[in-house]
């Protein structure tokens, strides 16, 4: 049977111990600490009855004092810190109910994503799948193996950013139709979507980033008419059913024939506009059949294979889609701007 005053000890250290984990004010601390420590606490009445404590127990006795003193010093330390870090247990009168709640803040999907994605599912439901790819390319992918001629314009330093090490800032998501067919045997049905650089000076309609799509369709037999009919279907998914689309004749290194495309203008329905300046289309971007030497640099047999790829701005469809008329707005991220999506 240990000492009295050992048991003292024990007995008040657990129960100041559990009044300490509920407390949830300085002030219920403090109550606990003059309870133990005050002048006429606990500790200062034990010393007053140590004097009396047999010799044989006076050690033990005056052990156990002084780690309780230690521990209990701990304990009001480790409650203060829990009030500190506002972790203390709450108790319902702290609580105001009536109190309105605090309403958070609903974010907005960015015209930009929400084109992506508005694309990705309409490709998504004509059999494509999305595939993707560095934004750090090399020259090779990026302008050789897309039969871009070594003098091309678009290769200069002044359009396009180059690393020390020669690689490049993608300029457009073209290298991902040549990654995929590398790894890849046809045939091939893909959408890219992304981000691409250039060194352009910033205005109403240029951004030195931006994004595009890029849709890719190899297999046997592939013509102009399918590239022009998945256009079409797009252009009515994303638009409405009653846009209509063109091609253009036009000229890219890594297709042949090339076109242009353009869907009819979803202000004016195709009567001529300011938006379409009056001429009653909107220039959406490029496509083509694929060349051949294309085919050819990834190891497909063009006698084979034939297929076409196209690309668009995802900027330039959200400014149509939406009505905006300056692709900075895309990337000021003004929430004034951004909620009205
Ligand atoms: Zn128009």
């Amino acid at each position: 049977m240990s000492n009295p005053i050992i048991q003292k000890i024990d007995s008040a250290l657990s129960d100041a111990g559990a009044k300490l984990l509920n407390a949830v004010t300085e002030a219920e601390i403090e109550e606990v600490r003059i309870e133990i420590l005050g002048r006429n606490g606990l500790f200062p009445a034990l010393s007053k009855e140590m004097g009396a404590v047999q010799p044989e127990d006076r050690k033990a006795v005056g052990q156990a004092f002084n780690t309780g003193r230690t521990r209990f010093q701990e304990l009001l330390d480790g409650a203060k810190q829990r009030l500190a870090a506002g972790s203390g247990a709450k108790s319902c009168d702290e609580l105001d109910l009536t109190l309105p709640g605090r309403l958070r803040k609903l974010g907005h999907k960015h015209p930009v994503t929400k084109v992506i994605d508005d694309s990705v599912a309409i490709f998504r439901r004509m059999g494509f799948i999305v595939a993707d790819g560095p934004e750090i390319e090399t020259v090779y992918h990026n302008f050789d193996a897309l039969n871009t001629p070594a003098d091309h314009p678009s290769r200069d330093p002044g359009d396009t950013f180059y690393f020390k090490d020669g690689r490049l800032l993608r300029t457009q998501t073209s290298p991902v139709q040549i990654r995929v067919m590398e790894s890849q045997e046809p045939p091939v049905r893909i959408v890219a979507p992304g981000r691409c650089f250039r060194r352009d000076t910033p205005d109403a309609t240029h951004s030195m980033n931006f994004h595009q799509i890029e849709g890719l369709y190899i297999d046997r037999d592939v013509s102009l008419a399918d590239l022009k009919s998945i256009l079409q279907a797009y252009a009515r998914e994303l638009f409405g059913p009653n846009v209509s689309i063109r091609l253009r004749p036009h000229f890219f290194p890594f297709t042949e024939p090339s076109v242009e495309y353009d869907f009819s203008c979803i202000m004016c329905g195709g009567k001529g506009c300011n938006v379409c300046k009056q001429s009653g289309w909107l220039e959406i971007a490029g496509a083509g059949m694929v060349d051949p030497n294309v085919l050819k640099a990834v190891g497909y047999d063009p006698e084979i294979w034939s297929g076409f790829a196209f690309g668009m701005g995802i900027e330039r469809i959200a400014m149509i889609r939406y009505r905006i008329n300056d692709i900075r707005l895309l990337y000021e991220n003004d929430t004034r701007f951004l909620e009205q999506f």
